[in-house]
């Protein structure tokens, strides 16, 4: 396993979007809405750099299935979701990859009439998107390799880890 972001380098930024976020929802009613499973320790954190009042909820999306490490089918779930109507919502992902997770999720989250709908994911893969837009905030930029730890898996692991990681191939 090859160490690519460290705890510090990552508080650090989650610390300058917090700020960022603070003013840019100032004064505005604020949903957080983190996408499980991997976005639950960046969302963790986040929301404490948030100093604004917000509110947080969850929806669910997966695309991998056990040890592959491409995507199969997208699901998502919106049984969790909260009620966003007239809500400005920042959608909360680990991480951008082809994008069809988040293009999926707005779409949908469009059909409960919130005010606004925002993107932020901690991880910006490069040179894979397969959708027109980008996320509207990220934290890191990162190569197309296969990365796991802080909230991130493979097979269901390492999701816990304080650091983001990559798996060598011989390790997938
Ligand atoms: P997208 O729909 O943008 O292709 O993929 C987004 C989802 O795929 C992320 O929420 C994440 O669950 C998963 N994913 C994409 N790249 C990686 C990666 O390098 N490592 C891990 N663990 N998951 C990834
Ligand atoms: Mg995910």
């Amino acid at each position: 396993m090859q160490r690519l972001v460290e705890p510090a380098e990552i508080q650090n930024r989650v610390r300058t979007l917090g700020q960022q976020l603070s003013q840019t929802y100032h004064d505005q009613p604020l949903t957080v809405l983190g996408v499980l499973t991997g976005s639950m320790l960046f969302m963790a954190d986040l929301v404490r750099e948030i100093t604004v009042p917000h509110r947080m909820g969850v929806v669910h999306a997966s695309s991998y299935r056990g040890k592959s490490t491409v995507g199969g089918e997208l699901r998502v779930g919106m049984d969790l979701l909260p009620d966003i109507r007239g809500r400005d919502v920042l959608v909360i992902d680990d991480i951008f990859d082809t994008g069809r997770t988040l293009e999926r999720l707005v779409q949908a989250l469009d059909a409960y009439h919130p005010r606004s709908i925002k993107t932020a994911v901690l991880l910006l893969k490069e040179g894979r998107s397969m959708v027109s837009f980008n996320p509207d905030y990220f934290c890191f930029r990162i190569p197309d390799v296969f990365v796991i730890g802080y909230g991130l898996d493979y097979n269901d692991d390492y999701r816990h880890l304080p650091f983001i990681g990559s798996l060598e191939p011989h390790e997938i």
